[in-house]
């Protein structure tokens, strides 16, 4: 089964698989949770909160997609990883809404490194002007583990390579320079059609969903 060759492949390698659970029915990812799949990521917070309350509690959940300010308190509770901090105002609300939860909240730093336009995550010099800024030891109850980028939706395999090549460096950098410490050890970076390249390229974490689904 595709699940359990995927898992080989990832728990073979030492990285870690999150199963992106977004689209499918609860049934189908009840299925994978039974074979002992904890990790599940959504990239909609309305999407996420119904399968929260549907699915077995310790299902650990990610978000990957997209996060609007507004629907940070939602999901602060529980949220195990956000991918997707892209932005200095969600930084601050996350850290806000943590404040509240009384919890510290692991963010990664989603990273532009695709030549698409329509890819979110920070520009590289964007962040660094953040950071330079310190909001990183200012808001305390966010925890930066690490990046997040995706490669450009290609069929050129040396693209996709350096772009991942690319995110590694990024992450390289930030370690040695903003976040010298050891919970800055993740780099999510792969999918259903390029997670083979990103692990060669030094992935921690893939974000896998329609080869396990189809
Ligand atoms: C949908 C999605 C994935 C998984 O994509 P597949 O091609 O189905 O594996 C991974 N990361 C993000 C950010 C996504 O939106």
């Amino acid at each position: 089964m595709a699940y359990q060759f995927i898992k080989k492949y990832c728990t073979d390698r030492n990285v870690e698989l999150i199963v992106v659970s977004k689209f499918r029915p609860l049934e189908q990812i009840n299925n994978i949770y039974e074979q002992g799949q904890r990790a599940f990521a959504e990239n909609r917070v309305q999407d996420l909160l119904v399968k929260y309350e549907a699915l077995p509690k310790d299902i650990k959940w990610h978000l990957i997609g997209t996060l609007q300010t507004n629907k940070v308190k939602y999901i602060a509770p529980f949220i195990h990883l956000i991918h997707s901090l892209d932005d200095g105002e969600l930084w601050k609300e996350i850290n806000k809404q943590a404040i509240k939860s009384s919890r510290i909240i692991p963010c990664l730093l989603q990273l532009k490194v695709a030549q698409e336009e329509t890819k979110n995550g920070f520009e590289w010099n964007e962040l660094c002007a953040l950071l330079d800024s310190s909001v990183q030891n200012n808001f305390k109850n966010v925890k930066i583990c690490g990046v997040m980028g995706m490669a450009s939706l290609t069929t050129d395999e040396n693209q996709i390579r350096s772009e991942f090549r690319l995110l590694k460096k990024y992450f390289d950098l930030l370690k040695a320079t903003y976040f010298n410490n050891l919970e800055f050890n993740q780099l999510s970076m792969g999918m259903s059609s390029d997670y083979k390249i990103a692990i060669e390229e030094g992935s921690t974490m893939v974000r896998i969903g329609s080869a396990v689904f189809e």
